[in-house]
């Protein structure tokens, strides 16, 4: 597998919505109904939190 590189993880962060907290991030999943398809991680590129989609059925 191809890492992604630092533009590829910046877009990543830079295009989601930032959380302050991964209470904030799981609220906001809930909210929109997705809070079993969702993760929320501390993002290292700024210190705030994403939502992550979880894979489905591992592999
Ligand atoms: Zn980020």
């Amino acid at each position: 597998m191809k890492k992604p590189t630092a533009e590829e993880r910046r877009h990543r962060c830079t295009r989601k919505r930032r959380y302050r907290s991964q209470g904030d991030a799981l609220d906001a999943a809930l909210l929109a109904g997705v809070e079993r398809h969702r993760t929320a991680y501390l993002c290292p590129l700024c210190g705030l939190w994403h939502l992550s989609g979880k894979q489905a059925g591992g592999s």
